[in-house]
């Protein structure tokens, strides 16, 4: 099974400078001139309704979503910063009927476009329209291997359309990579290992799997994930799941997370962060809102750096956003974020040393 095809050239020199670029900017400071990936939310919205997330809850104080024009906007900006990947998400980003629009000015502007998904509004057509778009890779989040299960987790009966979304991307005339987004928790530990034999089954590209952790909870406060996150006792249990079924997937052909960031999938629970992240230089977060933050457990502030005042490439280098990306350099929270950590090891040395074929394999996987 092969990795995404629908890539931009990337060259070995544009990836050392954009390393050393990354580097500069990420463990000394310097002025950001590239962000090869940029995550940005499209809108709050959602029709699912999972246990972990509050995003739907329309506040009336919420400031109104960007723009398609705001979306579309950002395209000189994007480039300027030589940006590689734009992630679209939410909410869940097929709310917005204007998707496909901010997709294709996105591409025109030559960067590749992932979505992330819950897949539940994505029938055949639909499919087809963002691939016609430009769609790159669909991110489909999916946490168990059947339904009772996913409805449980995600408050919906939608395990069947999530599949189906899948196999609608993958029986395109040029089927488009599908990476699938599992988040482990006390409610599918018990069914990590069934989880590559699924990935086979739905002929995925990808499967990630991301720790639930209370980083994730800053709009919601920590009680609500109490009966989510694994208990403490249960965590050699789930590490040796993880790795049996990281093991199965790259056998299979289908990529998966790197060894080093499931070896130390609870250091979500059990200690301080080790490996320096690197967000607000190799990714920043752009809220649906426009403020622009280094990474999505970062709450924004009213008066922060935002699209909506100034260009992306300003706003990355404005006093505001330097004060961030120090916050995030220095930054010593239980987290293990999955989007920031792993492009993060890219830059963690002991990591880099151990293990440089799959430093390899990585920087390919975070370029498309
Ligand atoms: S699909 Fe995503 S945005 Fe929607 S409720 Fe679930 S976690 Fe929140
Ligand atoms: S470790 Fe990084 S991703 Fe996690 S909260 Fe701190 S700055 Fe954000």
């Amino acid at each position: 099974m092969s990795e995404p095809s629908r890539s931009n050239s990337t060259s070995y020199l544009a990836l050392a400078r954009t390393y050393l670029s990354v580097w500069g900017a990420a463990r000394l400071g310097w002025r950001v001139r590239e962000v090869p990936l940029v995550f940005l939310r499209v809108t709050d919205r959602c029709n699912s309704r999972c246990l972990s997330c509050d995003g739907w809850v329309l506040r009336a104080d919420n400031p109104p979503e960007l723009t398609t024009d705001e979306i579309c906007g950002l395209v000189p900006a994007l480039k300027k910063l030589r940006t590689r990947v734009v992630a679209l998400l939410g909410g869940e980003p097929t709310i917005r009927e204007d998707l496909e629009t901010c997709i294709r000015a996105i591409r025109q502007g030559g960067m590749s476009v992932q979505i992330h998904t819950n897949g539940l509004a994505i029938d055949a057509d639909r499919a087809r329209s963002l691939a016609d778009a430009g769609l790159n890779v669909a991110r489909i989040s999916c946490d168990h291997v059947a339904a009772e299960g996913y409805q449980r987790i995600r408050g919906v009966d939608g395990y069947d359309q999530a599949v189906a979304a899948m196999r609608h991307f993958r029986s395109l005339p040029e089927p488009l990579p599908v990476a699938v987004n599992v988040v482990i928790s006390r409610l599918n530990q018990d069914v990590i290992d069934q989880f590559p034999d699924r990935a086979v089954e739905w002929g995925i590209q990808r499967m990630q799997f991301i720790p639930i952790h209370t980083r994730m909870s800053f709009r919601m406060g920590d009680s609500a994930f109490a009966p989510l996150v694994p208990d403490v006792s249960d965590l050699p249990a789930i590490l040796s799941a993880l790795d049996r079924a990281a093991d199965r997937l790259r056998a299979a052909g289908i990529g998966t997370n790197s060894s080093y960031y499931l070896r130390h999938f609870d250091r979500a629970y059990t200690s301080r962060r080790r490996v320096r992240c690197a967000a607000g230089s190799f990714a920043v977060v752009v809220t649906t809102f426009g403020e622009v933050v280094p990474c999505y457990p970062c709450p924004s502030e009213s008066e922060g750096p935002s699209v909506c005042r100034m260009p992306l490439d300003e706003a990355v280098n404005s006093e505001a956003f330097r004060h961030l990306r120090n916050c995030a350099r220095t930054c010593d929270k239980v987290c293990w974020d999955q989007g920031e950590t792993e492009p993060s090891l890219l830059f963690h040395m002991p990591y880099v040393l151990r293990h440089p074929l799959e430093v390899l394999q990585q920087v390919r996987f975070n370029s498309v």
